[in-house]
């Protein structure tokens, strides 16, 4: 019998599983407890269920994690982890550590579909959606890692979370959804909604129901003021143009000064940088209670880009915080181990490969 791995199920449905298999409602509550609360390892481990519910649960079920395929450090604190699932695909998580708070940025894809020209990311092919279990597994991974384990109430390494790793999250809304519950639930891994942010490059029909559904703060991949550069820069913009981005940004539930939306921009040397692009910006987000990322761009092999000079840059943020939005601009972090998002991962595939054809040449030899 194949077995399920039971990180990932929401909790109506482990409701429901347990239910069929004869447990009552109050055990999901105590292994729902030893999973997130104490990242328990092993159902052999937990000692408030008697000898009978373990073994039907070890028959039924498994407790897995992705596992660490390659690890590397930043010597400004940032690590990076390459993580491997079930079925050999891998997908990057980041940590960046910072005075009063640790960001972990997980992914929600294998690849992307998205193709956005200054992403290295988007240079690889989408494979596939990651499972909630995989999602939520990032986090357990690190908090392995950092062996934050029972949930600590404050102080963690782990305060913030944010959806800007591979992939579009809001393309597998389904399994981001339950991986979020699953996070924020008091119960286990409790997480502030309010330090999950998720970035979309703009998947208007689903927008509102992130906010609705998921409560958690929203940030935009913006990097252009007028269609046609974002149609090049970010190709889903012929979907959604910015008028229906902006619109679906001005109705995001609950927004207020204290809950503002990221909108994120890469700084692309004369190509989005100009005067004329600041002032366009701040006209474009008037009225919405936002802040502004300013993200110098990371080169990586051959891209098309270069980074704005630091004139620019600083040209861009004095405009943007004249007009009343915070704008600071992103220190690259962890420029040592990676000059890109999804770099990790192509840097994996290459070895792949050249371990691959090494071996065929041998066996041609
Ligand atoms: S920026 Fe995000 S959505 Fe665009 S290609 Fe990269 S990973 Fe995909």
């Amino acid at each position: 019998m194949i077995k399920i791995n039971i990180i990932g199920q929401s909790r109506e449905s482990l409701t429901n599983q347990f239910s069929e298999l004869g447990l009552p409602a109050f055990r999901v509550q105590q292994v729902w407890n030893w999973l997130y609360h104490h990242g328990m390892r092993s159902f052999e481990l937990m000692n408030n269920l008697s000898n009978e519910v373990r073994t039907k649960l070890a028959e039924q079920y498994v407790i897995e994690r992705p596992m660490v395929s390659s690890a590397q450090a930043s010597v400004d604190g940032t690590q990076k982890w390459l993580l491997r699932f079930d079925d050999g695909q891998e997908a990057e998580t980041v940590h960046i550590p910072e005075v009063d708070r640790g960001t972990l940025c997980i992914s929600s894809q294998v690849g992307c579909t998205l193709t956005c020209t200054f992403c290295h990311t988007g240079t690889q092919m989408l494979v596939r959606n990651l499972t909630a279990a995989e999602i939520v597994g990032q986090v357990m991974v690190a908090r392995d890692i950092f062996g934050e384990w029972p949930t600590p109430f404050g102080n963690r390494h782990i305060s913030n979370v944010v959806l800007m790793g591979m992939g579009e999250p809001l393309y597998n809304y389904e399994n981001v959804a339950t991986a979020i519950k699953i996070l924020t639930d008091e119960k286990g891994l409790c997480l502030s909604r309010r330090k999950i942010t998720l970035s979309t490059s703009g998947v208007v029909p689903m927008i509102e129901n992130c906010g609705k559904e998921l409560g958690i703060s929203l940030a935009i991949s913006l990097h252009a003021t007028n269609d046609d550069l974002r149609n090049q820069l970010v190709p889903l913009n012929k979907k959604y143009p910015l008028k229906d981005l902006l619109e679906a940004c001005r109705n995001y539930p609950n927004l207020s000064n204290a809950r503002r939306i990221t909108f994120e921009y890469v700084m692309l040397k004369g190509v989005n940088d100009s005067v004329a692009d600041a002032k366009r910006l701040v006209q474009l987000i008037k009225g919405i209670p936002a802040k502004i990322n300013l993200i110098p761009f990371n080169p990586w092999p051959n891209s098309p880009y270069e980074c704005s000079t630091p004139q620019a840059i600083s040209a861009f943020a004095e405009i943007v915080y004249r007009a009343g939005y915070a704008s600071p601009v992103r220190t690259p972090r962890g420029r040592d181990i990676l000059a890109a998002c999804g770099q990790l991962k192509s840097e994996s595939v290459r070895k792949r490969k050249t371990k691959i054809c090494s071996e065929a040449d041998e066996v041609a030899a």
